[in-house]
C-alpha cells in the first residue's frame, strides 16, 4: 500500500540549533503511528513540520506522493486534510462547545450551517460531550476541553489527525476519558500521528513506533519490537523510567 504521508531526509534547524536531522517516516492510511522520547528530542517540531506550523530547514515531505513544500502547494487545503489535537486545547474561549465544533467547517470547508451542526454533534456524541454544547470552555474541566478539541478536530473530517501529548495537561483522573475517545477514533480507522508518554496506550494503539533522541530517529519498529524487545540502549533508558 502506498503512504498516505512521507517524510524523507527532513531537517529543522533553529538559529545554530539543528533541532531535527534527517528524519524519515512512512504513515500509511489508517495506521497509527507513536512518536515517543524524551522532552526535548524534537517530536513537537516533527509534528509541527508536518502540518507546516514550522518551515523545514530541509528535506522533503509528501501527501498522497505530492510535494507539500513546492512553491505551488495549496497549503489552506493540506491544512484542512491534517487536523492537530494540542496539549493546551486550543479552544475559541468566547464560543461554546458546539460552535467551537461547528466554526472550522463553516469557514474552511465552506459547509452549510445544518450540515456543520449535524456532524458536530455526532463527533461530540462519539467523545461523550453532547449534554455540553451550550457550554463555554471555562466551564468545563481540562478532560472535557480536550475531548471538545477531539471532536472540534475530527469534525473537520480529516485525513490525518496529529496529537501532540493530547493529556500531559490533564489531571490523572481525566486521561481515561480522553484516551477513550482517541482509542474509539483509531477504531474508526483515521489515521493518526502521536506524540504521547502513556506509553501503555501507545503499546496498545499503535501499528509503528518511533523513539526519538536529540534530533534523531535513534529506533523504531511495531509496538511490540519498541516496548518488548528495543535493541538501543537509549530506547531502553527511556523506556525504563516509564516501569
Ligand atoms: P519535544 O516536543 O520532543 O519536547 P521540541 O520539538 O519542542 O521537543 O523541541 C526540540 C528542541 O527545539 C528543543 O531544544 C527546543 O528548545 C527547540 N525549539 C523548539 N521550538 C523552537 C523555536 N521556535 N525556536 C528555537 N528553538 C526551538
Ligand atoms: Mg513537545
Amino acid at each position: 500500500m502506498t503512504s498516505l504521508l512521507e517524510v524523507n531526509h527532513l531537517e529543522k534547524t533553529f538559529g545554530t540549533h539543528k533541532v531535527l536531522k534527517d528524519i524519515n517516516l512512512q504513515v500509511k492510511p489508517g495506521e497509527v503511528l507513536s512518536i515517543i522520547g524524551s522532552s526535548g528530542s524534537g517530536k513537537s517540531t516533527l509534528l509541527r513540520c508536518i502540518n507546516l506550523l514550522e518551515q523545514p530547514t530541509s528535506g522533503a515531505i509528501n501527501f498522497h506522493e505530492q510535494n507539500i513544500l513546492a512553491n505551488n502547494f495549496n497549503v489552506t487545503d493540506y491544512r484542512a486534510k491534517v487536523g492537530m489535537v494540542f496539549q493546551s486545547f486550543n479552544l475559541f474561549n468566547n464560543l461554546d462547545v458546539l460552535q467551537n465544533c461547528t466554526i472550522g467547517q463553516t469557514t474552511v470547508l465552506h459547509r452549510d450551517a445544518a450540515e456543520a451542526k449535524k456532524i458536530a454533534l455526532e463527533q461530540l456524541e462519539t467523545v461523550g460531550m453532547a449534554p455540553y454544547i451550550n457550554a463555554k470552555p471555562a466551564q468545563l474541566s481540562g478532560g472535557q476541553m480536550q475531548r471538545v478539541g477531539i471532536a472540534r478536530a475530527v469534525s473537520m473530517s480529516p485525513e490525518v489527525l496529529l496529537f501532540d501529548e493530547p493529556t500531559s495537561a490533564l489531571d490523572p483522573e481525566m486521561v481515561d476519558g480522553v484516551l477513550d475517545s482517541m482509542r474509539a477514533l483509531a477504531h474508526t480507522g483515521l489515521t493518526m500521528i502521536l506524540v504521547t508518554h502513556e506509553m501503555a496506550f501507545a503499546r496498545d494503539i499503535s501499528d509503528h513506533v518511533v523513539f526519538m533522541d536529540q534530533g534523531v530517529i535513534a529506533e523504531e519498529g511495531t509496538a511490540e519490537q519498541i516496548f518488548e524487545n528495543p535493541q538501543e540502549e537509549r530506547t531502553k533508558t527511556f523506556l525504563k523510567r516509564y516501569l
